[in-house]
């Protein structure tokens, strides 16, 4: 592990430490620290040739590529900040987001080449595109124009240099500030709880747009350990390189480990290099969990999170997931992280509730963000004057010091005066077996004011009886609890981290309506 004060220092170190072990592997290609570092410092200095000052942004709109992870370490020597893009976006959010973070530079990978010439007169402040890999990578050029700059901004650990957007599920993307104070916390509280060194082959599977992506690599980058990028999650893909690569530590999401479970020979294959698989973002579906734990059976790490906090905030460890005498455990988001506290309060009046009510759950730690970028009412809004961030979550925490993530409180519906958690409802009905995929979102009633539906995708082969579910329900749940209805659609609508988009499954229905939200 290293003392040292920021990312700028961490890759120094390692530079010094080990110049000729391998610090990224990306496509075929292994660059050792020294390569690596001597990259990150030509971007530097190409970022100060450009003329980009400390506090402006540059933008990355690729798939995962380790120019991104050179860029945010320039960044943080250069003192700017580099707003990573999430690739899923159709154009005309592509131009919020780019917009939104006031780049100045944008660099687009050859996939979205196309897209962004076509909007490109809709993004005033870019001045300059530049391309990364395909025919003529411009990136390559751009920096190799450039001797190494060691030149080093004195930033203020409060200080930005990786700008995230928070995934969206409840209204427009924000760019949450990580800082240099906050991303060093969160590398180093989670190499404590992942057992994460130099020795550790770290596969980094999800997008950089996301902290379980940009984070992730960060916490590699401060242990010095050697990271495996994928260009894009992939289920077999990422299965085969973990056998492949004797990958020690990895982190994915509840919707990717389930595709993972359908990929053909996956119970033959040769997991045991893996020390830590992670998995959050979104809530685990039981019938998945138990799958995963015949795949990997002493390594699952549950990490509950969100880009506010840097990443990880509470964690569910290997022993949680196998004891069968805590089994109730399972549905838990674990306990906080060394470095973070965690409370349920009254979202209303900011209260501590009593151990296992329900409330909004609150986080502090070094770990929370500078604010969103540009939006100073939204930040007053998230984080309280003694630090606590409103993470939005309803859950409640037990005598034990476990953490219950139940639903966004905005997803939570409210219904004759009564607040009913889809996520329950969910967990029932994703236990019938003719559900593959469930959500369960509020709609209007005359009556209740908002009564719950429950949307389906059938398991293949079977067909869905809407009377039978709904008598399931009504043998597992209080009846004001029970769905009153049930669509089947084909698929859920999600984004690109798995997580369900409710607000596009309620629209339809709430057409010209007001919903009351707690
Ligand atoms: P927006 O604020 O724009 O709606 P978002 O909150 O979905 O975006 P992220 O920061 O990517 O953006 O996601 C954090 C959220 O993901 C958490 O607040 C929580 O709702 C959910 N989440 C994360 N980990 C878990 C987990 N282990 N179990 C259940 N939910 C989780």
């Amino acid at each position: 592990s290293t003392a040292a004060a920021d990312f700028t220092a961490i890759l120094g170190h390692w530079e010094a430490e080990r110049p000729d072990a391998p610090a990224v592997t990306f496509a075929g290609t292994t660059r050792t620290w020294a390569e690596f570092a001597r990259r990150v410092r030509q971007n530097a200095a190409a970022q100060r040739a450009a003329g980009l000052r400390p506090g402006d942004r540059v933008a990355v709109l690729d798939l995962n590529h380790p120019s991104c992870v050179e860029m945010t370490l320039a960044c943080a020597q250069v003192g700017t900040a580099n707003a990573v893009v999430n690739f899923r976006l159709a154009p005309p959010e592509i131009v919020y987001v780019v917009n939104d973070s006031q780049a100045r530079i944008l660099f687009v990978g050859p996939e979205f080449a196309a897209a962004v010439a076509q909007v490109r007169d809709k993004l005033p402040a870019i001045e300059q595109i530049v391309h990364v890999g395909g025919d003529a990578d411009e990136y390559e050029a751009w920096i190799g124009a450039h001797e190494p700059d060691h030149d080093v901004h004195p930033s203020a650990p409060g200080d930005c240099f990786v700008q995230l957007y928070t995934s969206g599920t409840t209204g427009f993307p924000k760019g949450a500030m990580l800082t240099h104070a906050g991303m060093l916390a969160h590398a180093t509280n989670v190499m404590a709880d992942f057992d994460v060194d130099a020795d550790s082959r770290v596969q980094v599977a999800m997008p950089l747009f996301h902290v379980g992506g940009t984070s992730y690599v960060l916490l590699a980058i401060a242990s010095g350990a050697h990271s495996f990028m994928m260009r894009m999650p992939d289920p077999a893909a990422a299965l085969e390189m973990l056998e492949r690569e004797r990958i020690t530590h990895t982190f994915y999401v509840p919707a990717l480990m389930a595709a993972m479970l359908q990929v053909p020979g996956v119970a033959d294959r040769d997991f045991s290099s893996v020390k830590a698989l992670s998995y959050g973002a979104s809530p685990m579906p039981l019938p998945v969990m138990r799958g995963c734990l015949k795949l990997f059976p002493d390594v699952m790490h549950q990490v509950y999170g969100m880009t506010e906090q840097c990443g990880v905030v509470s964690s569910l460890g290997p022993e949680d997931h196998t004891d069968p005498a805590v089994e109730h455990r399972l549905i838990s988001a674990g306990t906080p992280i060394h470095g973070v506290e965690i409370e349920i309060r009254d979202p209303a009046t900011g209260d501590p509730v009593a151990t296992g009510e329900p409330g909004e759950i609150w986080v502090r730690s070094a770990q929370v963000m500078g604010g969103y970028w540009g939006k100073p009412e939204a930040t007053a809004a998230a984080i309280t004057e003694d630090g606590w961030l409103r993470s939005g979550d309803g859950g409640h925490m037990d005598a034990d010091g476990y953490v219950y993530v139940t639903d966004r409180i905005k997803d939570m519906i409210i219904s004759g005066g009564e607040n009913i958690y889809p996520a329950e409802i969910e967990r029932v009905l994703a236990e019938h077996p003719s559900v593959a995929d469930v959500a369960v979102i509020g709609v209007p009633d005359e009556r209740w004011g908002e009564v719950p539906k429950a949307v389906v995708v059938a398991a293949p082969g079977a067909g869905i009886d809407e009377a039978a579910l709904l008598a399931w329900c009504r043998e597992h749940l209080a009846a004001f609890k029970c769905p009153k209805s049930v669509d089947v659609l084909d698929e859920l609508p999600r984004n690109p981290t798995g997580k369900i988009l409710k607000k596009d499954l309620r629209k339809p229905y709430w057409e010209g309506k007001e919903r009351q939200v707690v």
